[in-house]
C-alpha cells in the first residue's frame, strides 16, 4: 500500500476511534443533561399539581359555606366560593400550559380532573340553589366526597411526571415523596376540620361516625407527620425544611389540634339525653381560628419543593456543566488529534514523499534541482541534505562521463582522421575501402581508386617553408572535398598523397572523376598566408577491380603503377591501368 494512503488511512481509523469515543461520551451527557432539563420541568409539574391540590383543598371550605347557608346563600360566602374557585382555575391553568409546554404526561389525566372538578361544582351549586329543608344529608355528604376526589385526581395527573423528576434525580425522590405527604396532610387536617364542620353548624353533639372519622384522621395524620419527620437523606434534613416542620408541629399538631380537642370535650360535655350541645364557637369562628394553623403545612410542602428544586437545579447546572466540558474535551482532543496529524503530514509524511520522488526522479537521471535547500534541523533534513549531496555527485558523474564519452568519440575521429587535412587517414580508409569492397563484390559491381600526388611538392617546402606546403596540402584536400559527391571517399594516403574512392563505377567514370579533381586542382589557385598565391598540379593514377576476388591491396597496386607512369610521362595527367 502507497504511503499515503496508508497515513490517510491510519489518520481515518484514529479520527473515526477518537469521534467514537467522543461521540459516546457526548451523547451520554447529553442525555443526563436532556433528562435533567426534562426532570425539572417535570419538577415544576409536580409543583404545579400540588398547588392544584391545595387550591382544591381551599375551594372545599367556601363550598361548604355555600352549602350549608340559606337560600340564596350569603352573598360574602358566595364571593369566596368565586374567589377560591378562580384561584383554583387559575393554577389548573398553568398546570395545562405546563403540561402543553413538557408534553410529558397524556393529557387525558387532566381532562378526567378537570370533568370531576366541573360535576363536583356543578352539585355544590345545585344544592346550593334549592332550599336548605330540601338538602338532605346524603346528599350534602355525596357533595363534599365528590369534593374531596378531586385532590388525588389532581395529584395523580403528574404521577408520570413525577416518575420521571425521580429517574433524573433519585436523591430527590424521598424530598418528593414528603412533599406529597404534606400535601396529603393538609388534605386530611382539612378533613379533620370538615367532620366538625356540620356538629358545630347544627349546634349537636358529635356522632359515633364522626368520632370514629375523626379518630381514622388524626391517626392518619400522626402518620404522615412521622413520614414526614422520618430522616432519609440530607436533602430532607435541611435547616429550613426542620424549621418548617418544628412550625407545622407547633402550629398545628399542637394548636390546630387544640382546637379540635376543645369542640371534641364540648360534644361529650353535654346532656346524655339530648343531642343539643353548647359550643363556644360556631362553624365560622372555627374555621377563623382553626384554618390559619394549616397554613404551616403548605409551608412544610413548599419547603420540601423548594430544596427539590433547588437539588434538581444543582443537577441540571452540574449535568449542563458536565456536558459543556465534554464538548470542549471533545473539541480540544479532536483538536490535538488534528494538529498531530497535520504535523506529521506536514513534517515527516509529505518531506518523505518528496525525498522519494527526488530518489526516483535522480534514479532515471532527471537532476531538475530542488525547490529550496531544507534547512530542518531533524533526521528528515539530513536526509533531505544528503540527497542534494548524492545529485551533485550524481550530476558530476554524469558530466564526467559525458566528459569521457566526448574524449572517446574525439578520439575515435583522431584516430580516423588525419591531423593536418581533416579528411580520412589511411587506416581508416583501408577500413572503408575494405567495406566497399566487400559490397562491390556481393553486388558484383566493379570498384575504382584515384590516386594522386602532388607533383614538385618537395620543391614548394623548400620554396616556402614547410608551413606554406601544409596549407597547400589543406587546400588541395578541400579543393578535391568539394569537388567530390555524397558517397565518394577521400583521404590522405601520406606524405602529399591523396587517394578517391568513387561510388562503384567502372574505369571510364573514374578516369572522368580523376581528370575532374585534376583540372580543378591545377585551375585552384592557393592563396599562403603571407598572401602568396601558388598554384599546383597533381598526378593521377586509376585503377578499378571486379569480380569476386577482387583486394583492395591489389587495387592500390594497380593504382600507384599507373601514378608512377603518369609521373613518369611528364605530371599533371591521369593515368588509368593497364
Ligand atoms: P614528384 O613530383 O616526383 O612527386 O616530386 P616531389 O618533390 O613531390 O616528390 P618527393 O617524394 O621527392 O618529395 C615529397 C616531399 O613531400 C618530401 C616531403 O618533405 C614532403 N612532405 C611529405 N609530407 C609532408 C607534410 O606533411 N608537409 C609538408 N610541408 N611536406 C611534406
Ligand atoms: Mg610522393
Ligand atoms: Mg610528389
Amino acid at each position: 500500500m502507497r504511503l499515503t494512503r496508508l497515513f490517510t488511512l491510519i489518520s481515518a481509523i484514529l479520527a473515526l476511534l477518537v469521534c467514537g469515543v467522543q461521540g459516546r461520551s457526548l451523547w451520554a451527557e447529553w442525555r443526563q443533561y436532556q433528562a435533567a432539563e426534562q426532570g425539572l420541568q417535570a419538577l415544576q409539574l409536580v409543583s404545579a399539581s400540588m398547588r392544584v391540590a391545595e387550591k382544591l383543598s381551599v375551594e372545599r371550605g367556601p363550598s361548604n359555606a355555600v352549602m350549608g347557608d340559606g337560600h340564596p346563600a350569603a352573598p360574602a360566602k358566595q364571593e369566596r366560593l368565586r374567589t377560591a374557585r378562580n384561584d383554583t382555575n387559575a393554577v389548573l391553568r398553568q398546570l395545562q400550559q405546563q403540561l402543553s409546554h413538557g408534553n410529558t404526561v397524556p393529557a387525558h389525566q387532566l381532562a378526567g380532573l378537570e370533568l370531576a372538578l366541573r360535576e363536583a361544582r356543578r352539585n355544590v351549586d345545585q344544592l346550593a340553589a334549592q332550599p336548605p329543608s330540601s338538602r338532605t344529608p346524603a346528599q350534602l355528604d355525596a357533595a363534599v366526597e365528590r369534593m374531596y376526589a378531586l385532590v388525588p385526581l389532581a395529584l395523580d395527573a403528574v404521577t408520570e411526571a413525577t416518575r420521571a423528576s425521580e429517574q433524573a434525580y433519585p436523591r430527590i425522590t424521598r424530598v418528593l415523596v414528603k412533599a406529597r405527604l404534606a400535601v396529603e396532610l393538609r388534605e386530611y387536617a382539612g378533613r379533620l376540620g370538615s367532620t366538625l364542620t356540620a356538629p358545630l353548624a347544627t349546634a349537636q353533639a358529635l356522632g359515633s361516625a364522626q368520632q370514629q372519622r375523626l379518630q381514622f384522621l388524626r391517626g392518619r395524620l400522626e402518620q404522615l407527620r412521622q413520614l414526614i419527620k422520618m430522616a432519609n437523606n440530607d436533602a430532607d434534613q435541611a435547616v429550613h425544611i426542620q424549621a418548617a416542620v418544628a412550625r407545622m408541629d407547633s402550629d398545628y399538631f399542637e394548636a390546630g389540634q387544640r382546637i379540635i380537642s376543645e369542640v371534641e370535650q364540648a360534644s361529650s360535655n353535654g346532656p346524655r339525653d339530648s343531642m343539643a350541645r353548647h359550643y363556644s364557637m360556631d362553624t365560622a369562628q372555627f374555621a377563623q381560628r382553626y384554618v390559619p394553623t394549616m397554613t404551616p403545612i403548605l409551608a412544610v410542602r413548599d419547603a420540601l419543593l423548594q430544596e427539590a428544586e433547588h437539588q434538581a437545579q444543582a443537577e441540571f447546572a452540574r449535568a449542563r456543566h458536565e456536558l459543556s466540558w465534554a464538548m470542549l474535551n471533545g473539541a480540544a482532543i479532536l483538536l490535538v488529534l488534528v494538529t498531530l496529524l497535520v504535523i506529521v503530514r506536514v513534517r515527516v509524511v509529505a518531506p518523505l514523499l518528496r525525498a522519494t520522488r527526488a530518489v526516483v526522479r535522480l534514479g532515471n537521471g532527471d537532476y531538475t534541482p530542488p525547490s529550496r535547500i531544507s534547512r530542518r534541523r531533524d533526521e528528515i533534513g539530513d536526509m533531505l541534505r544528503a540527497l542534494a549531496t548524492l545529485r551533485e555527485n550524481s550530476m558530476e558523474r554524469q558530466r564526467l562521463e559525458q566528459e569521457r564519452a566526448r574524449l572517446i568519440e574525439e578520439l575515435k575521429i583522431r584516430a580516423d582522421t588525419d591531423y593536418l587535412t581533416g579528411i580520412l587517414n589511411r587506416r581508416a580508409f583501408a577500413t572503408a575501402g575494405n567495406l566497399r569492397l566487400r559490397g562491390a563484390r556481393e553486388k558484383d559491381e566493379s570498384l575504382a581508386v584515384i590516386l594522386f600526388d602532388i607533383d614538385h611538392f618537395k620543391s614548394v617546402n623548400d620554396c616556402y617553408g614547410h608551413d606554406a606546403g601544409d596549407q597547400v596540402l589543406i587546400r588541395i584536400a578541400e579543393v578535391v572535398r568539394s569537388t567530390l559527391r555524397d558517397g565518394e571517399i577521400l583521404a590522405r594516403y601520406g606524405g602529399e598523397e591523396f587517394v578517391v574512392m568513387p561510388s562503384f563505377c567502372g574505369l571510364e567514370a573514374a578516369r572522368a572523376l580523376a581528370e575532374r579533381l585534376r583540372v580543378a586542382i591545377e585551375q585552384e589557385p592557393l592563396t599562403l598566408s603571407d598572401g602568396y598565391i601558388l598554384r599546383v598540379t597533381a598526378s593521377f593514377g586509376v585503377a578499378v577491380a571486379h569480380g569476386p576476388h577482387a583486394a583492395l591491396d591489389d587495387l592500390f597496386h594497380s593504382a600507384d603503377l599507373a601514378l608512377y607512369r603518369a609521373k613518369s610521362q611528364g605530371r599533371n595527367r591521369v593515368e588509368a591501368q593497364l
